[in-house]
């Protein structure tokens, strides 16, 4: 079942229209990716390039001698990956989308740079951004509800 989903940057320069098939997602564990992103693995759905729509475009830079990504030069906020010679799909960033929410990982992919302890974190303590003082606190101050 396909569904179009909107997504973009974090100061709302860049947006996108892209129509998925499904709600695979899969982590890329390599270390151009973590270095692409600052994560410990970056988190991406695959989309057919004719099914991405910039309602502004986005930055691009070559991370490698195959591949370019797309980012806001703005705010910096990593939007993908696709090949430089434009086969297959592209990559659009997991966390871009406007609502992440319904994504499955289905797969590693770089796994040789995988962080193992990284993958299973479930049993961490949780803090909720709502209830963090030092963020909360610097809201209020301004009047402010903690954004999503
Ligand atoms: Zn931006
Ligand atoms: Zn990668």
């Amino acid at each position: 079942m396909s569904k179009t989903m909107t997504g973009g940057c974090q100061c709302g320069r860049i947006r996108y229209e892209a129509m998925l098939e499904n709600a695979d997602a899969y982590w890329c564990h390599c270390r151009m990716c973590q270095r692409a992103t600052g994560g410990i693995a970056a988190a991406f759905a695959q989309v057919p390039r004719r099914e991405v729509r910039w309602l502004a475009e986005p930055d691009w830079y070559e991370s490698s001698a195959i591949a370019h990504r797309p980012f806001c030069s703005a705010c910096g906020t990593p939007l993908g990956f696709a090949f430089l010679d434009g086969e297959g799909g592209m990559d659009l960033t997991v966390g871009s989308f406007d609502d992440p929410s319904g994504f499955k990982p289905v797969l590693h992919a770089g796994a040789e740079s995988i962080h193992e302890s990284w993958l299973d974190t479930r049993g961490l303590p949780r803090h909720y951004t709502a209830t963090t003082r030092n963020v909360a606190d610097r809201y209020a101050a301004l009047g402010l509800e903690v954004p999503e």
